[in-house]
C-alpha cells in the first residue's frame, strides 16, 4: 500500500488538534502556487524516540530520554511548549510533598524545572507556600506547598533545558495518524507548515493529553467516565492590576466561611457571587471563585468558568466551548470591577489559547490504575513515582456544580506504577500524562502537572533502555534498571 492510500484508507486518521492555521497550503514561491496542496507524505525525519506533544509530561519525558543519549524528536502543534501550564494558563503545580507536608516527593526533573524557574524569577518555591494562603487560593487539605510560576518564564525555561538536553523541537506541527506494522509503531504522519511529513521511530512516547497516538495506533480506550459523563473544561484567566492588600484582606475576613455542601465547593468570593447571581450577574455553574496569586504582587490566575461535556476530541465541540468560555470571561471580570474590594481597576490580562480539558480518553495499559488504591497509599513494586494528591473530579461528571475532593485515608503517599503506562496492542509505545491507564477517579488523582511530568521522566528514561537493550517491548523493560535510573536522576522512590 503507498503512502496515499494508506491516508485514504485509514479509519484512524485523526484530526484531533489540527489547527486551522496549519491546514497545508502551497508555499509562496513553490511550484504548487495556486493549485490545491497535494496530499502526499514526505518521509522527512527519522529519530530514536519520538515524543508527540510538549506539555508537562512532553517535556520531562524528552529531556529524559535526550539525557540517556538518544537522538530525541519532541513535536507540538503549538508555538511553545508547557501544555496546559502554558497555553492554557493552569497554575500553580499542585502539591508535590507528601500527605504531612514535611516531604518533598515529587522530585527528578520536576524540580529541576522548579528550580530553574526559581532561579530566573519565574516561581515560588514549594518549600516556602503553606496552605491557606493566596498562593493556594485559601485552600487546605491536599494543597499545602503548592508551586506559583509565571507562565511566560516556564516557556523559555523548558524551552532552554530542552533544547541544553539536545532534543530536537518542532514546533507547528500536528499528529495526524500512524503507520503500524504488526504491533509496533512504524511512522507517525504530522502536519506541518509544509504539509504531511512522517516521522520513523524506533520509540513513541504520546503526551498529547488525548492519547491520540494511542488511539490512532489501536489501543483501546475509554472516555471519561466510561458512561458519557466527562469532567466539565474551564477556560482561566489572569487578572493585574489588583489592589492585592484589599483583595487579601476581604476574603481572609470570610474564611470562617468557607464550606462545602452536598459536594458544592463554597470558597473565595461566595458572598459576592450569591450577590451577582441574586442581581442576574452570574450563570456560571460554580458557587465562589478559585482565585490563585501569582509570583506577581498584583496578578492573579482564576480558574472559575465552568463549560460543561465538552469533548477535546470534536473541534466543534472545542469551538462552542472557547466562546462559550469567552463569554464567562467578561462575565467573571465585570464581576470583579463591581463587587470584589481592590479590583476595581484590575486588567484582564490574558486568557488562556485553548480551554483547559481535564478529561478526554483513558488508554487501557497493563494495569489500571483504581482510587481505591491511591487513596489506601498503596505502593506497588514497579511504581515509578509516588504521589499525595487528592482524587479531584470536578462538576461530579455532568452534573452542573459539584465537586467530589478525596483525601488519602491511609499512608502518606501511593505509587503510580510503570505498567499504567504501557499501553494494550502496541510494543514500542508508552503513554504518560493525563491520558495513563486509570479509572476515571484515579486520573482525577495523577494528571495535575507534578506527577505528569514524573510520568514523562519515567516515559523517557524507559524509552531509551528499551532501544538499549536491542528493541524490548515496553512492558519487558528491565524493572530494575529503571527504578535505579530514575533515583540516579534524582526521583524520590521511597
Ligand atoms: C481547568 C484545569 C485546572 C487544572 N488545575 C491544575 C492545578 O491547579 N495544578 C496542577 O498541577 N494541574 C492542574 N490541572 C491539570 C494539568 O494542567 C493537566 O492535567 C496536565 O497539564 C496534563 O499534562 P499533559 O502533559 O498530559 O498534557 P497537556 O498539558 O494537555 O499537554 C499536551 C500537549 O500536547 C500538545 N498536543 C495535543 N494534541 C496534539 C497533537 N495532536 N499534535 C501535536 N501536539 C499535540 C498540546 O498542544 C499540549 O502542548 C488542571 C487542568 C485543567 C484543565
Amino acid at each position: 500500500m503507498d503512502r496515499r492510500d494508506f491516508l485514504k484508507s485509514s479509519g484512524s486518521l485523526t484530526l484531533a488538534g489540527l489547527a486551522t492555521s496549519m491546514i497545508p497550503s502551497c508555499a509562496a514561491g513553490s511550484s504548487d502556487k495556486g493549485k490545491l496542496a497535494k496530499f502526499e507524505v514526505k518521509d522527512s525525519f527519522r529519530t530514536q524516540v519520538l515524543v508527540v506533544g510538549g506539555g508537562p509530561s512532553g517535556i520531562t519525558a524528552a529531556i529524559a530520554a535526550a539525557r540517556q543519549g538518544m537522538k530525541v524528536m519532541l513535536v507540538e502543534q503549538g508555538a511553545c511548549l508547557g501544555g496546559m501550564a502554558t497555553r492554557g494558563l493552569v497554575q500553580p503545580f499542585m502539591t508535590c510533598y507528601d500527605m504531612s507536608g514535611e516531604q518533598m516527593i515529587i522530585r527528578g526533573l520536576f524540580e529541576e524545572i522548579v528550580d530553574r524557574m526559581v532561579a530566573m524569577g519565574g516561581a515560588i518555591h514549594p518549600k516556602d507556600v503553606r496552605w491557606e494562603t493566596p498562593y493556594t487560593a485559601w485552600m487546605k487539605e491536599g494543597h499545602d506547598h503548592e508551586t506559583p510560576f509565571d507562565p511566560e518564564i516556564m516557556k523559555v525555561a523548558v524551552e532552554r533545558m530542552t533544547l541544553e538536553s539536545g532534543v530536537k523541537i518542532l514546533y507547528h506541527a500536528a499528529f495526524v495518524t500512524t503507520e503500524t506494522k504488526n504491533d509496533r509503531i512504524d511512522k507517525v504522519v504530522l502536519l506541518t507548515r509544509k504539509g504531511l511529513e512522517s516521522v520513523t521511530a524506533d520509540f513513541v512516547i504520546d503526551t498529547t493529553g488525548d492519547g491520540d497516538v494511542s488511539a490512532s495506533a489501536g489501543v483501546p480506550f475509554y472516555y471519561g467516565n466510561g458512561e458519557g459523563g466527562v469532567q466539565p473544561s474551564t477556560l482561566f484567566l489572569r487578572l493585574n492590576n489588583v489592589e492585592s492588600d484589599k483583595l487579601i484582606a476581604d476574603v481572609e475576613s470570610h474564611l470562617g466561611e468557607f464550606r462545602r455542601v452536598n459536594g458544592v465547593s463554597y470558597r473565595a468570593l461566595h458572598w459576592f457571587v450569591e450577590k451577582a447571581e441574586n442581581n442576574g450577574e452570574w450563570d456560571i455553574k460554580r458557587k465562589s471563585v478559585n482565585l490563585h496569586k501569582c509570583v506577581r504582587e498584583d496578578e492573579w490566575s482564576v480558574n472559575v468558568t465552568r463549560i460543561l461535556d465538552v469533548n477535546s476530541l470534536d473541534s466543534e465541540s472545542m469551538t462552542a466551548g472557547e466562546i462559550e468560555g469567552r463569554r464567562q470571561v467578561e462575565q467573571v471580570v465585570n464581576f470583579f470591577h463591581k463587587y470584589v474590594p481592590g479590583c476595581k481597576n484590575a486588567t484582564l490580562m490574558k486568557t488562556a489559547e485553548t480551554l483547559g480539558i481535564r478529561e478526554s480518553r483513558h488508554i487501557i495499559g497493563d494495569f489500571v490504575l483504581n482510587a481505591e488504591d491511591l487513596l489506601n497509599g498503596v505502593v506497588p513494586e514497579d511504581s515509578i513515582l509516588l504521589a499525595s494528591n487528592s482524587v479531584d473530579v470536578h462538576g461530579g461528571q455532568g452534573a452542573t456544580n459539584t465537586t467530589n475532593y478525596t483525601l488519602m485515608k491511609n499512608g502518606n503517599w501511593y505509587g503510580v506504577p510503570y505498567r499504567a503506562l504501557v499501553p494494550k496492542e502496541i510494543t514500542n509505545l508508552l503513554v504518560a500524562g493525563r491520558p495513563l491507564s486509570a479509572t476515571s477517579d484515579a486520573a482525577g488523582a495523577v494528571r495535575v502537572m507534578p506527577p505528569c511530568m514524573a510520568m514523562g521522566q519515567a516515559a523517557g528514561i524507559a524509552a531509551a533502555l528499551c532501544i538499549k537493550e536491542g528493541g524490548k517491548a515496553a512492558k519487558d523493560v528491565d524493572m530494575e534498571h529503571l527504578l535505579k535510573t530514575l533515583k540516579d536522576n534524582k526521583a524520590f522512590l521511597g
